[in-house]
């Protein structure tokens, strides 16, 4: 069989396969711990499910309007004005299957063969592949530890060619948790208006930030950011709502309009259902959000103190989303290692989350699928219990390996 020639060109999303093969080993009876799932671990609150059961209830289960309802489009705008003091018109909402759907859309509407996109790294695992399948080329920035991960304006700068289109950029960070305050994103901003680029901000985690910390999107830092910006969002991380599968974009009207279009030819509409209770969680009570992120901040704190406590491990403190990103280079192939362990020699990050999966029953994603083979990716979506357990393992694994 032949198949086309652009399906070569990807690869299955790393976090979903490692996700997968933890389900599949707890389901046949292994004691897995798993650090893979990019997934809050709440339930989805009492109030949305009660919405949507209603929503079946009155019969409200037939084709919506492409783009999303009018309700769930009115909800994203009062939320977007409430939270990101920017103003959007129906035109300027749609509404599709999750966050990754409308980045995969826009993608296709903006991108083709010869542009350039920009992606700072460590980034999440399907910005490249979603880029790729545009024609386009990702051009991927390398940030550094020292700078905390985050991107320098004048790494933007130096990143830009007459090709580069636009920027994907996403904070609080999936991998490392990196937030830009308000100074940092006006100096990324001053580059961007200057060379005219384009901005998709993946605003996914807002709502998980730690330490009181301020958001600010840049499309809602002026108006000339807002025309060249594309935000956005969905109620997956923040509602824990990541398998009723609705995200949004909003941006300018052609834009919005290019991507509804696009997806009349493929999903059509998101499901109805999700959508009522998309309009419950992003109106009815908020406080649900709060009450879930702070209880992240102390996974986080947890998290953090155990694994920097194992020798040769160093990480960055995450400010938000649920993942940490520790540098575990060190356990790499070494030749005092190689003597003592010749069976267990670790080359990257792939076969450190093969080992860790084997030797210690802990699933993880390997760094290199985030652009940082030195790294590997914990998700702390779990309890504090499951956290002290699986860092444990995790340390008396890579203990065995150094000593
Ligand atoms: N962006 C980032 C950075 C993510 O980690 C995810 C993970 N699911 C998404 C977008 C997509 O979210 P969803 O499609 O569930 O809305
Ligand atoms: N975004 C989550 C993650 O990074 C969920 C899986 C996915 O869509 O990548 O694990």
């Amino acid at each position: 069989m032949k198949l086309a020639s652009r399906i070569a060109l990807i690869k299955p999303s790393p976090t979903l396969t490692i996700q997968a093969k933890a389900n599949a080993l707890k389901a046949s009876g292994r004691d897995i711990i798993g650090f893979g799932a990019g997934e809050p671990d709440f339930d989805t609150p009492l109030n949305i499910k009660e919405a949507a059961i209603r929503a079946i209830h009155a019969g409200f289960t037939k084709y919506t309007p492409v783009g999303g309802t009018d309700e769930l489009k009115d909800a994203v705008i009062a939320k977007l004005q409430r939270d990101n003091q920017l103003t959007y018109r129906r035109s300027e909402i749609v509404i599709s299957c999750g966050a990754k759907h409308s980045l995969f859309n826009v993608a296709q509407v903006l991108f083709e063969e010869g542009d350039e996109v920009l992606i700072p790294s460590p980034y999440w695992v399907s910005y490249p592949d979603i880029v790729y399948l545009t024609g386009a080329k990702p051009v991927v920035i390398r940030t550094r530890v020292g700078d905390g991960f985050k991107l320098q304006p004048s790494q933007l700068e130096a990143a830009i060619t007459p090709r580069t289109r636009a920027i994907i950029i996403s904070y609080p960070s999936n991998p490392a948790g990196v937030c830009y305050s308000r100074r940092e994103l006006e100096e990324l901003a001053a580059v961007i208006l200057r060379k005219g680029i384009m901005i998709i901000s993946d605003d996914i985690y807002e709502k998980i930030i730690y330490d009181d910390q301020p958001f600010f999107t840049l499309a809602s830092l002026s108006d000339e950011l807002k025309r060249v910006s594309i935000v956005i969002n969905g109620v997956s991380k923040s509602y824990s709502m990541t398998g009723w599968r609705i995200g949004y974009a909003a941006g300018s009207e052609e834009i919005v309009s290019a991507m509804t279009k696009y997806q009349s030819q493929n999903t059509s509409n998101p499901t109805s259902i999700a959508q009522k209770a998309a309009v419950e969680a992003l109106n009815g009570p908020q406080e649900g959000v709060g009450v879930m992120a702070r209880e992240f901040q102390k996974r986080r704190d947890l998290i953090v103190e155990r694994l920097t406590a194992i020798p040769g491990v160093t990480c960055l403190k995450p400010q938000g989303a649920f993942y940490v990103f520790p540098d575990v280079g060190s356990y790499y192939e070494r030749g005092d290692r190689f003597e003592i362990c010749p069976h267990k020699v670790i080359r990257n990050s792939a076969e450190m989350a093969t080992y860790l999966l084997d030797e210690a029953n802990v699933a993880l994603v390997p760094g290199g699928d985030f652009g940082h083979d030195d790294h590997i990716r914990i998700s702390y979506a779990t309890s504090m219990e499951q956290i002290e357990k699986g860092v444990e393992r995790i340390r008396l694994a890579l203990l065995k390996l150094k000593y």
